[in-house]
């Protein structure tokens, strides 16, 4: 499959690394929006929000636990954002499933 995640995932593209484990990839945003960007993906395919199922969705429970653990390394105690964006009017770009984590800011909500 031709995915842009599936390959950093697999080592053929390189990233900028925040964590990794068996089965999940945190790194820097290429286009940070906040001082503080990076994103969490799970190393399987899973092309979206709409495609966690009760087969795959450990992988996206663990990837919230990789996300607090990484948080409290990076001294994230101010506070940070999640968000995941699915499909076309989601505003989802990368059809892998990915976590943004956004902080060292103050966010607006809500979201445009
Ligand atoms: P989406 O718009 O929610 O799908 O988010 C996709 C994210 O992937 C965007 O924030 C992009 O900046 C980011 N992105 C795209 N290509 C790369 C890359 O090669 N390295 C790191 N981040 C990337």
């Amino acid at each position: 499959m031709d995915c842009l995640f599936c390959k950093m995932a697999a080592g053929e593209i390189p990233v900028n690394k925040v964590y990794e484990d068996d089965t999940v990839l945190a790194f820097h945003d290429i286009d940070p929006q906040a001082p503080v960007h990076f994103l969490v993906i799970p190393k399987t395919h899973i092309g979206s929000p709409a495609e966690i199922n009760a087969e795959n969705s450990a992988v996206a429970a663990h990837i919230f636990e990789v996300i607090a653990q990484i948080a409290q390394e990076m001294n994230l105690e101010n506070g940070y954002r999640v968000v995941t964006n699915c499909g076309k009017d989601g505003g989802q770009s990368v059809p892998h499933l990915h976590f943004h984590v956004l902080a060292k800011r103050s966010l607006a909500w809500p979201p445009g």
